[in-house]
């Protein structure tokens, strides 16, 4: 009986380590649809700047900053969303990126492998926490800014 305890904790341990990696690649999976998704929408955005640009070109108009510049607000809020789905898929695949290479690093390396860039100590990454949103509205302002600073020669006319 003793035996049979043995195998079948042991078959148990190696049901769950293979479930929780089938359910990681199924994440895995989910995460780089949504990847995909948004890059298309990226692909469609700068489609969608080409042909306003081709038409304002084509009829001698200036370029209408105001219609081009929330598409590429949107485009931005895409990239954003995809570089926090990339590092969730990071902390799944329990890795990190080298700082440097971007070359794929076991989570408590500290060294890279591919470069040999001294890597920093890994913040813990929780998967149900948002990752903090300053540079994404350091972003924003600055586009804003731009903006006005664009508009006004305009203004002031
Ligand atoms: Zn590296």
């Amino acid at each position: 009986m003793e035996l049979f305890n043995k195998l079948g904790k042991t078959a148990s341990k190696t049901y769950q380590a293979t479930k929780e990696k089938a359910v990681n690649l199924s994440e895995e999976l989910k995460l780089k649809g949504k990847i995909t998704n948004l890059k298309d929408k990226i692909s469609e955005k700068y489609s969608e700047i080409g042909k306003k640009v081709y038409i304002q070109v084509k009829d001698n108009k200036d370029v209408l900053k105001d219609e081009i510049i929330p598409i590429c607000e949107e485009i931005s809020n895409c990239e954003e969303q995809i570089s926090k789905l990339e590092a969730n898929i990071l902390a799944i695949k329990k890795v990190k990126k080298c700082t440097e290479c971007g070359a794929e690093l076991e989570i408590g390396a500290s060294f890279c492998s591919k470069c040999g860039k001294k890597q920093e100590q890994p913040q813990d990454v929780d998967l149900n926490q948002e990752q903090p949103q300053d540079t994404k509205e350091a972003e924003v302002v600055s586009i804003n800014n731009s903006q006005e600073n664009k508009e006004n020669p305009e203004n002031a006319e």
